[in-house]
């Protein structure tokens, strides 16, 4: 990736994000639908390989980590016990002037003001009111605000209830995917031939009812999360979540290598009570640094609760020792959509290619993007090349993800590809009637080389 850029404005990205087909408003024909985004053909693409990505360097390259697949409906007590129900919520205020309500940490923040998000309601409405003079709706300008309340973030369903009695405990859909790995936790220990130390990764979708709802898909209602927990022995805790912090860091620097620039460790300072320890990995969003994911030294806290509010013995037994114990957890957590803005902004670039030249590129990770390989006839009227490509298209897409393209002059197509962050352009030309090469354009360097038709894949693979 080149040293330096300009990060784009969030309006470049999301236009370019429509009219390349990565990222869609839900239901757009009727005018979206707050908060929740489709993936087009590209987006869905990209969206995969950063889910793979998370998987290969969790779960396939840790012998002792195993997946998990876990529904996003549960029984509505897994969320009593987790304090969702009574605890999950962000303060919210109405603007007295248009009725407006707005999240009251987030006014703060916008006035210079740092309200922790584990503050109780009071605290929240003693800030809110001694920074009176500095906040300011951001529909209407207004200074004057209600106490704040706390609101719920769980979404809830009527799943199940068929009599439509509205005083029955609403089952919710998932608020985060890690309650799925808690209450699967023995589950996993009586079948998977692990001991701690060991973790389960678990990548699906989590619902919240956001407030704030104009982040494009920084901040969605119906988004994805990638959470792993590691349980390890108490007085390994602090050893493993460093460990993590370490390994997360190389993940985003190293495998995806996000520019240092753009990311660094925010430390939490008010913990809640029960967590030992917690970073948060920002990314420099073009709004900003902003939480892209979090490391956490939970404690005994998560199992502890559905221990005791199942009733059912979660405590490992040291194999070992014999020693019976509480495992304790180090949480990593990162959403799919987040991770996408994050890349999409730091692969984005309109390079100058002087003499008044431009192209938009993607300077995407090769793994990460959504084409590996695009291949082109040079003339789309002459059958031979038609064919030849054809056959290379055939052999190439068993291996990787690549498109075939015909329709304009190569140049347009290398821009084309350029813009999706196609890593190889492959062209099939008259030379290659003749001995069997092709030419490949590296979307970086834009430098082609000449390879032979059955060396293609190898090509790719070495450079990938
Ligand atoms: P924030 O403070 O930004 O609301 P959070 O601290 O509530 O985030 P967690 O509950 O720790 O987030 O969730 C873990 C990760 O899941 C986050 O780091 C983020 O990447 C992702 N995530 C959380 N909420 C959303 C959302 N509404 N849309 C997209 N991703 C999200």
């Amino acid at each position: 990736m080149a040293a330096t850029r300009a990060s784009a404005s969030i309006d470049t990205l999301v236009a370019f994000a429509k009219r390349r087909g990565f990222v869609f408003l839900s239901s757009e024909i009727y005018g979206g639908f707050a908060a929740v985004y489709d993936y087009g053909p590209y987006g869905a693409l990209l969206a995969r390989n950063i889910r793979d990505a998370w998987w290969r360097a969790m779960v396939q390259e840790h012998a002792n980590i195993v997946g998990l697949d876990s529904s996003i409906f549960m029984s509505p007590r897994v969320w009593e016990a987790s304090g969702h129900v009574a605890n999950f919520s962000d303060p919210l205020a109405e603007c007295k002037r248009c009725h407006t309500r707005v999240r009251v940490d987030h006014l703060l923040e916008v006035a210079g003001v740092f309200a922790d998000e584990k503050m109780s309601d009071e605290e929240i409405n003693v800030l809110l009111r001694e920074n009176k003079e500095k906040v300011r709706c951001p529909q209407c300008g207004g200074s004057d605000f209600s106490d704040a309340k706390a609101f719920n973030l769980l979404v809830q369903s009527n799943l199940g209830n068929f009599t439509g009695d509205w005083n029955k405990q609403p089952t919710y859909l998932r608020g985060e995917t890690c309650q799925g790995i808690y209450v699967n936790f023995k589950n996993v220990l009586d079948t998977a031939r692990v001991k701690v130390p060991f973790g389960i990764a678990q990548i699906g979708k989590a619902f919240r009812n956001e407030i704030t709802a104009r982040q494009f898909i920084f901040r969605k209602r119906e988004f994805e999360q990638m959470e792993m927990q590691y349980f390890v022995a108490p007085d390994a805790m602090m050893d493993a979540y460093k460990e993590w912090r370490a390994k997360r860091w190389h993940f985003y620097t190293e495998t995806l290598g996000f520019r240092k620039e753009n990311i660094r460790w925010h430390e939490h300072e008010n913990l809640v009570f029960y967590a030992k320890a917690a970073h948060d990995i920002e990314y420099c969003f073009p709004f900003g640094f902003k939480e892209l994911e979090g490391v956490h030294a939970r404690g005994d806290y998560d199992l502890m609760q559905h221990m005791k509010a199942s009733g059912v013995d979660l405590m490992y037994r040291d194999p070992q020792t014999g020693e019976k114990y509480i495992p304790h957890i180090v949480e990593t957590s990162v959403g799919v959509d987040r991770l996408f803005l994050a890349v999409l902004t730091e692969a984005y670039e309109e390079e100058d290619l002087g003499e008044g030249k431009t192209r938009t590129v993607l300077h995407l990770p090769k793994v990460l993007a959504p084409i590996t390989a695009a291949v082109f006839p040079l003339m789309k009227n002459k059958p031979a090349l038609v064919t030849k490509a054809r056959e290379v298209f055939d052999m190439l897409s068993a291996q990787y993800m690549c498109e075939f393209d015909d329709n304009g002059n190569v140049g347009k197509r290398y821009r084309r590809q350029d813009e999706i962050g196609t890593p190889y352009c492959v062209t099939i030309d008259f030379q290659t009637l003749e001995d069997n090469t092709v030419t490949v354009r590296d979307r970086d360097t834009m430098h082609q080389e000449r390879v032979a038709i059955d060396m293609i894949s190898e090509y790719i693979r070495k450079n990938k």
